[in-house]
């Protein structure tokens, strides 16, 4: 694999760049391999690249039924943090951060990790004593977090309305949060997978499952039969279908999630804001976008479109606190499918069939997870034991009733 430097651009450059190697290979499926991941998107190819790269497992395919990171790891918003309620949510979302710190040199991939800080605003009583809870258990945790005031907050957002209809009464900062670019994780995974042998399949769906005596041996596709030792299922949005095929129910609800983005605007915010009381959240792409959501839709659905609705319901609380946008175009709107649980945390998991895991339930907010989430999982598939940092997430959860609630930290959707 061509290493990505200084020098390779200078040689390609002298080539015109017409002689860049390829970043992945596209092979025909083999009749069977140790591992096989289904889903293509960010945590799919982050569970591969650890099995490869840390477990010793290189024959390993990843299953794609479209393009890699066609799924939410391209649709996503980019928010990375930590600053999560209860330890066994800090201990999973802190262990990707650290891994996120250094994966662009781990990969040889510039992923665009910009921890350029995030603030959940405090818009109410409630909130600020929401916000004052976590922010010290966050704390507790050793992650960092800060309270800031409303001056404090009009220092870092300059254009920010402090007192709009919901006035702004305090923020809860974590200046290690940020953004990534979100197809390059994918794309810089891929990459580094491929340079260890693991077979990235894409355009091939994962039809069934052919299980004897409650065991995975194979999964069935659109190009055949492909033989799996192990089989680690990370669908997002279709992780109940796939779980339906397997002959078990997963207990999660698929709710599309829509984002927009503006034209490219000069710099104007320099950190990422959520307000979860007015539902929306802001920041701005390096090429000068400004990157807004909400909340979910609030139907079931396996829709991946934006709607009319959905603009108008998070345009308006985002030009209450930023009237200076009032005049900004909006470019493009779209919508990705999450898999949300009823405590709002991801389900890392084995699953009533032997050899068979899922990692799934990230609903809005998995992105920020992604390395942290291949690297515990692909130890679980490889032990056949699950990593201490996932234990808390297996789906037994769900009838012991150890239910880890993260529903006011997932908030505004992430
Ligand atoms: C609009 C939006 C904004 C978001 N913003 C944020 C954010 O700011 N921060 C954050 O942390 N999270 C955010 N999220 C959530 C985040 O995107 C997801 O939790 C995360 O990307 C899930 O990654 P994944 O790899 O599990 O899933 P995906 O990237 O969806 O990958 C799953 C893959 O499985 C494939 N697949 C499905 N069925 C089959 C099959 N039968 N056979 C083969 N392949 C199959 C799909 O095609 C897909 O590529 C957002 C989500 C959306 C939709």
């Amino acid at each position: 694999m061509t290493k990505y430097s200084i020098f390779s651009l200078i040689r390609n450059a002298l080539s015109y760049h017409e002689n860049w190697q390829k970043a992945w290979r596209s092979p025909d499926p083999k009749p069977a391999y140790d591992v096989v991941i289904v889903g293509g998107g960010g945590h799919g190819l982050a569970t591969a690249y650890y099995l490869a790269k840390e477990c010793g497992i290189t024959n390993v395919a990843v299953i794609e039924k479209g393009w890699l990171g066609g799924g939410n790891t391209g649709r996503n918003t980019t928010i990375v943090r930590s600053n999560y309620l209860w330890d066994e949510s800090a201990a999973l979302y802190d262990h990707a951060i650290k891994l996120w710190e250094t994966m662009s040199q781990d990969l040889n991939y510039n992923v665009m990790f910009s921890q350029r800080g995030l603030l959940h605003l405090a818009h109410n009583v409630h909130d600020m004593q929401e916000i004052g809870r976590r922010g010290h258990a966050i704390k507790l945790n050793g992650i960092d977090s800060e309270f800031l005031s409303p001056a404090q907050v009009k220092e870092m957002v300059p254009i920010i309305n402090l007192n709009c209809r919901y006035p702004v009464m305090g923020a809860l900062l974590q200046r290690r949060g940020g953004t990534a670019r979100h197809d390059a994780v994918a794309w810089g995974y891929a990459r580094a997978c491929d340079a260890m042998g693991v077979d990235i399949i894409q355009n091939c769906a994962v039809t069934g499952f052919e299980i004897e005596d409650g065991t995975v041996k194979a999964v069935e596709t659109t190009r055949g039969r492909i033989g799996a030792g192990k089989v680690g299922v990370v669908t997002a949005g279709h992780s109940s279908v796939m779980a339906e095929m397997a002959g078990f129910r997963m207990p999660l609800e698929s709710f599309p999630l829509q984002a927009f983005v503006s034209e490219p605007l000069k710099p104007v915010i320099d950190c990422v804001i959520m307000s979860n009381a007015i539902h929306a959240y802001i920041s701005q792409s390096d090429k000068g976008e400004l990157v807004i959501g909400g909340s979910g839709d609030p139907y079931i659905s396996y829709s991946q479109r934006g709607s009319f609705d959905q603009v108008e319901h998070v345009a308006g609380p985002v030009l209450e606190l930023y009237p200076v946008f009032s005049r900004v175009r909006m470019m493009r709107q779209w919508g990705g499918i999450t898999d949300v649980t009823v405590d709002r945390s991801p389900i890392l998991t084995k699953t009533p069939v032997g050899n068979m895991y899922f990692n799934c339930g990230w609903g809005t907010g998995g992105f920020k997870a992604t390395p942290g989430s291949g690297h515990v999982f692909a130890h679980s598939i490889a032990k056949g034991e699950m990593h201490p940092i996932a234990a808390p997430f297996s789906m037994d959860r769900f009838n012991t009733g150890a239910l880890i609630d993260e529903a006011a930290a997932a908030a505004v959707a992430h």
